[in-house]
């Protein structure tokens, strides 16, 4: 049994909030993108938050909750979207906010503690030495590094770099395990794949090394076309022009783009479908060309934008990513999204059946990307929600045409990904977490070694509040 009261009493002068309203505040992440998710989570809160200030702090925490049988959820900024930082059966939340050091900036790389925000680490490495991050979330501004490697997956950059998954995108990592005398492993290569994407549940990740490329002046552009397929098509065409230095790269379905981008409005009429992207300065006079060749309209470009604008427009890579949907939330609440993969070499054709299966029921967000070394897209469209079995059915649909999904309604790690258990994963949970103190209720081979994925039924983790 959890015995919360002698972990406070063990971890007395540290830095713990037990008010519940900040508790429960502390305990959210954008969970509620998902009708589903939001019916299941809302009522999840933990018992408290603890602060650590130092990594040795941290272990101290890890033994102390150990000895009291206590779960630990680590947590960055909250940004995650599908629950994975929700405490499903209370504890205590592990906050990294305060172990935000960048340590060290080499030729190359960069050495930073977990809670770093990726914002931040590139002013610090652009100052320095001119180099910056070759990958992040649109969450740029506010989520920590360790928490984009445990819980998310690549964004901006992917164009050029592919995604978190692929070798090479992150160097080292430095992790604590969740024992009696928890240990600090350094892991590189393959082992990466341990506790990368693995939502906190075998490792709490203190310090990562990540590489960095030379530094860029992006050119935010913002192209229009009349057709959604006629701009899908476009950026597939610049996104593998191989001399030119893109660093995002989305194509977005009419009447998002107008309806959805406030800010942006002015520069894009109604019946505009986008190709949002950024572009290297050097780079912008061949891209112009090549707008010039698409018959698409350049709407807007940052290179001519006036100060006023530049000021008070959102950077375009909050317009992409999820920030799409979240821009879309915030003029309607009732839609939701999907994550789909339309594989290489079909992409194009496999984007314009669903588009003509779906309509406006489901509009298009195309984000290109390299995958497994070839220029392809991952969708995010936008769903008008009707009911939970409706938004099942059009899941099912995308699957059956040959687009993998990845369930953004699901809190576990195995039916948001792959539906398979991922063995490197669950080995290293039983050597890093044998009493499955960490973030319970997220790994069904943990959880229920038997759940049967072919059925296509939905894990209910008991232990949730
Ligand atoms: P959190 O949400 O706090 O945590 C994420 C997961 O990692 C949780 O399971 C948590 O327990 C675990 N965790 C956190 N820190 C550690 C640690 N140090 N050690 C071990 N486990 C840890 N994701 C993308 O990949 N690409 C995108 O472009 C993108 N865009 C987004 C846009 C919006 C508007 C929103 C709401 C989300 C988006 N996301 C995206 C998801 C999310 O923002 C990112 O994955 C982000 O990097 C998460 O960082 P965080 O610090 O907020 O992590």
């Amino acid at each position: 049994m959890a015995d919360i009261e002698a972990l406070k009493a063990d971890l007395a002068g540290m830095k713990i909030e037990d008010n519940p309203a900040i508790v429960k505040q502390k305990s959210r992440d954008f969970f509620w993108y998902s009708p589903v998710l939001k019916r299941q989570l809302e009522h999840v809160t933990a018992d408290l938050v603890v602060t650590p200030s130092s990594e040795a702090e941290l272990i101290e925490v890890m033994k102390a909750c150990h000895r009291h049988k206590v779960p630990v959820t680590t947590r960055g900024a909250g940004t995650g979207n599908y629950g994975q930082a929700m405490p499903l059966t209370g504890g205590a939340v592990l906050n990294l906010a305060e172990l935000n050091r960048v340590v060290e900036v080499k030729r190359g790389a960069v050495v930073a503690e977990a809670g770093a925000i990726m914002y931040e680490m590139d002013e610090q490495t652009r100052g320095s030495s001119g180099q910056e991050l070759r990958l992040h979330p649109s969450t740029y501004r506010t989520a920590t590094i360790g928490g984009f490697i445990a819980g998310g997956s690549g964004g901006v950059g992917s164009i050029r770099w592919g995604g978190l998954r692929d070798l090479g995108n992150i160097v080292r990592l430095k992790v604590v395990t969740m024992e009696a005398e928890p240990r600090v492993l350094e892991m590189t290569g393959e082992d990466i794949h341990k506790v990368s994407h693995a939502y906190g549940t075998n490792g709490v990740i203190t310090e990562v090394e990540m590489p960095l490329t030379l530094a860029q002046d992006w050119v935010d552009v913002i192209v229009g076309f009349d057709a959604f397929m006629d701009a899908a098509r476009f950026a597939d065409q610049i996104g593998n022009a191989d001399g030119l230095l893109l660093k995002e790269l989305a194509a977005i379905a009419d009447p998002l783009p107008h309806d959805y981008f406030l800010r942006h409005k002015k520069f894009i009429p109604s019946g505009q479908n986008v190709v949002a992207l950024m572009v290297a300065e050097s780079s912008l006079l061949a891209l112009k060309s090549m707008i010039g060749r698409s018959g698409g309209t350049m709407l807007y470009s940052s290179d001519e934008a006036s100060d006023a604008d530049l000021k008070s427009l959102p950077p375009v890579y909050e317009l992409a990513w999820n920030h799409t949907t979240l821009r879309g939330l915030r003029v309607d609440p009732t839609i939701t999204y999907l994550q789909v993969l339309y594989p290489y070499p079909d992409h194009l054709a496999r984007v314009e059946t669903m588009n003509r299966m779906f309509g406006d029921e489901v509009p298009a967000h195309l984000e290109f990307v390299r995958f497994d070394g070839k220029i392809t897209c991952f969708g995010l469209p936008i769903v008008r929600f009707t009911t939970e079995d409706r938004l099942e059915e059009i899941m099912r649909l995308h699957e059956e045409n040959g687009c993998p999904i990845f369930n953004a309604h699901r809190y576990t790690l195995e039916e948001g990904g792959m539906k398979q258990t991922d063995e490197v994963q669950l080995a290293f949970k039983r050597d890093a977490d044998p009493d499955g103190l960490l973030n319970p209720g997220k790994m069904i081979a943990w959880e229920d070694p038997d759940f049967d994925f072919r059925t296509g039924g939905t894990f209910l983790f008991p232990g949730l509040q």
